[in-house]
């Protein structure tokens, strides 16, 4: 049954790039709002000054656009929403569920430590709790929170999760400061944007009965939670640097395709069946959160770059070539012929595992001089070359077909006509076009380069040979 009206939220805090971990995080949530026709809102959680930052903020946003995880609300800040986080306090204080706290912390201090010397807990002991204290400088705001009992929610993924109350101590709300505390500014946020379903890392699964424990003071009904596992590497150790990169930006700076990464992303916790790949609308369609598994997702490095060399080879030349193009620009080609930039990634997208692979493979079509390599200089452009490759440069001047066909009759009449094999003269044309050994098959290379750019190549070997006899 499609479930309506659900508002789903990915809400990082600033404080550093978007990593695998909160990126899937934010596919989770973007999966499950586009499935049911809901809502999906990104919030920056900003409220630690000292550690946000704009570029971070920036780079999330970046990120989220580059996945194509669009957004229909926000971004909200919260660090611009103090206002509403101040009414969902004073909301609290006037219905006798908070109540300001005098104690400072140099007492909670000793007498947290006195509790400790006794063998209890060192929790908050509420001496402020029934002194119906009014605000003064340096005080607090507390919840007052259920002491006995449990607070219980029904986790999508964890199935019922329990807590009991007496562990749970008078949550602070509203810091000496006048700020208002993390847990305050989730709940009084997801209640006034109207989050139904909250799709997180399983980090927060203890912060989980304290923001219940907001809401029900409120008198606000409780979203449905889902706790999403952590992310491994291969090696089972929880996800880290040395497993590869971390940001999603990193990814795409090492020529990764967005799809091939929303694609390894959603398959880090979820599963259909054993489907490896999906397109975006498969994903929407058959993502659900019952299919989550309880055990940590693995991320390989490895199946990543088979999912993208996959998906290079499937993608349209001119979708490739938009992703192309910025690569080639960085190492240095300026005002590239697109045209000509599709039809290199024609040739070249069945052995590209990476873009910058691609890009790398490709720059000998757009290079003004090709620079030969030594090796294969020294292998294939020899003077006993000469003579063959004045034939075939001749032969090449006449022709004005100059597609694979065209220069396939025309390749065979010339090797007729000199009684060799195409492997004879392949190579040292090759290195003359390319300046490698290696490359997509020649009469590709030389469609694409087209005629003009072919002789002038080819003519510039000869005379390099020239200057060696
Ligand atoms: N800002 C939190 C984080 O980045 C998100 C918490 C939440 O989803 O409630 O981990």
């Amino acid at each position: 049954m499609i479930q309506k009206n659900i508002v789903t939220r990915f809400p990082p805090s600033p404080t550093g790039y978007l990593h695998i971990g909160g990126a899937r995080t934010a596919l989770f949530n973007w999966l499950f709002a586009r499935q049911t026709g809901g809502k999906f809102i990104l919030r920056i959680e900003d409220t630690d000054k000292a550690r946000s930052t704009d570029e971070a903020t920036r780079a999330i946003i970046d990120s989220m656009e580059w996945l194509g995880l669009d957004w229909d609300e926000g971004p909200y800040f919260q660090s611009e929403r103090y206002d509403i986080y101040n009414a969902a306090i004073e909301r609290l204080l006037s219905s006798g569920q908070a109540y300001h706290c005098h104690c400072s912390s140099e007492d909670l201090e000793k007498r947290r430590k006195s509790a400790m010397a006794k063998g209890a807990k060192p929790k908050y002991d509420g001496k402020c709790r029934e002194l119906g204290l009014g605000p003064a400088p340096g005080s607090v705001v507390r919840l007052k929170t259920p002491h006995t009992g449990t607070t219980q929610f029904n986790d999508l993924i964890k199935g019922s999760i329990r807590f009991n109350n007496e562990e749970l101590d008078d949550l602070i709300l509203k810091r000496s400061d006048g700020s208002p505390t993390y847990h305050m500014a989730v709940v009084a946020d997801d209640i006034s944007l109207g989050i139904t379903y909250i799709i997180r890392g399983d980090d927060h699964v203890n912060n989980t009965p304290r923001q219940i424990q907001i809401y029900q003071a409120l008198g606000e009904s409780v979203p449905q939670y889902a706790h999403v596992p952590l992310i491994l590497g291969p090696d089972k150790a929880r996800l880290s640097k040395r497993h590869g990169a971390l940001s999603v930006l990193a990814y795409r700076d090492m020529g990764y395709l967005p799809h091939a990464m929303l694609n390894a992303l959603a398959r880090l916790g979820w599963s259909y069946g054993d489907q490896e790949k999906f397109t975006k609308e498969e994903l929407i369609e058959k993502f659900s959160l019952e299919n989550v598994g309880k055990s940590a997702g693995v991320f390989n490095m490895e199946k990543l770059q088979d999912l993208n060399a996959w998906y290079i080879r499937e993608s349209a030349d001119d979708i490739l070539a938009k992703g192309l193009i910025p690569f080639l620009e960085k190492s240095g080609f300026k005002n590239l012929d697109k045209e000509k930039a599709k039809d290199a990634i024609a040739t070249l997208k069945i052995r590209s595992k990476t873009l910058v692979d691609m890009a790398e493979s490709a720059r000998f079509y757009f290079e003004k001089e090709i620079i030969y390599d030594e090796k294969a200089d020294n292998k294939f452009l020899k003077p006993d070359m000469l003579d063959l490759l004045l034939n075939l440069q001749a032969r090449l001047e006449q022709t004005s077909i100059f597609d694979q066909e065209g220069l396939e009759k025309t390749f065979v009449a010339f090797l007729e006509a000199n009684q060799i094999k195409l492997k004879k003269v392949a190579q040292p044309l090759r290195v003359a076009l390319t300046g490698k050994t290696a490359s997509p098959g020649i009469f590709e290379v030389m469609e694409v380069l087209g005629k003009e750019a072919v002789l002038e190549r080819l003519g510039k070997a000869i005379n390099h040979i020239r200057d060696k006899a």
